[in-house]
């Protein structure tokens, strides 16, 4: 399964690479076939947002309510790795890639 570049057309990125490309606000990968950068588009960038909000909510929400150190740990940190690790799947499956905005 491979993804397609928004500038041939030809499905030239693995899961794995489309995912390294990052959000709309990176520099982006180029394409292998004709060197167009490409970045996750709007999609991705929601579903990140969403991830981290949540994670981030919920390590507030334990900074201020915890009693013990094991539940910074669980509910801090944890939510913070899973999120950017969702993300990041989410990335490699869904999603499209568009060309990038940002110049280098
Ligand atoms: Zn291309």
């Amino acid at each position: 399964m491979k993804h397609t570049c928004p500038y041939c057309g030809e499905k030239t990125f693995s899961p794995l690479q489309k995912a390294l490309c990052g959000g709309m606000s990176s520099s982006g990968k180029n394409c292998p076939s004709c060197g167009g950068r490409c970045v996750n588009g709007k999609l991705s960038l929601l579903v990140n947002s969403l991830l981290r909000g949540a994670a981030l909510i919920m390590i507030l929400y334990t900074y201020f309510t915890y009693t013990s150190v094991s539940q910074i740990f669980w509910f801090g940190v944890v939510p913070l790795l899973i999120a950017f690790a969702a993300g990041f799947l989410f990335d490699m499956f869904f999603g499209k890639l568009i060309e990038a905005i940002k110049r280098e």
